[in-house]
């Protein structure tokens, strides 16, 4: 883990915007898709430092809780050995489910950056808003929408590409 990754972003002078981040993200995303996962990717970052990376690996993993936030928390603790997470910002190509929302407030993580919304199990505001709930002990900042257009994009492309393969088998079927 202490891998050459993890320093790979140190020699910039300039700190990196959110989208560049984001940009990440969408990379990791990817290999979420190569694997025939739903593509969301997730990066946590401290000072410009990558401390962790994930992917949504549920299905590979036979793993509900495999998410993308979660492997990549996951991964900073271990590199820390803390499991607290203080001032890191994560990056997450969709907005959070509760579960991952939840871990968000254990972790102690600082801000979430999300790029496309869910409003299906979304709790990073659109079901509901489980990081500014002030009876929890933690509150996270959060700044959804950074490159919105290209994560929701890519998460629809994703499933239009596999109903045209589950409709491709079918035909085969028949
Ligand atoms: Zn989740």
């Amino acid at each position: 883990m202490k891998g050459s990754f993890l320093n790979s972003h140190n020699n910039s002078t300039l700190s990196k915007s959110d989208e560049q981040w984001m940009e990440h993200a969408l990379s990791l995303a990817q290999k979420a898709w190569d694997m025939g996962e739903v593509p969301v990717g997730a990066v946590l970052v401290r000072d410009d430092i990558i401390l962790g990376e994930g992917w949504n690996q549920s299905i590979s993993l036979h793993d509900p809780s495999a998410h993308a936030e979660m492997l990549a928390i996951r991964q900073a603790g271990h590199h820390e050995q803390n499991y607290r997470l203080l001032n890191c910002t994560l990056y997450v190509t969709l907005e959070p489910c509760s579960m991952c929302a939840g871990l968000l407030v254990h972790s102690r993580i600082k801000r979430v950056v999300f790029g496309a919304p869910d409003y299906k199990t979304g709790c990073v505001g659109s079901l509901m808003n489980l990081l500014s709930d002030e009876r929890l002990n933690h509150q996270v900042d959060v700044s959804g929408g950074i490159l919105e257009a290209q994560c929701a994009e890519m998460l629809s492309s994703f499933f239009k590409f596999r109903r045209a393969q589950k409709k491709a088998l079918k035909k085969g079927a028949d």
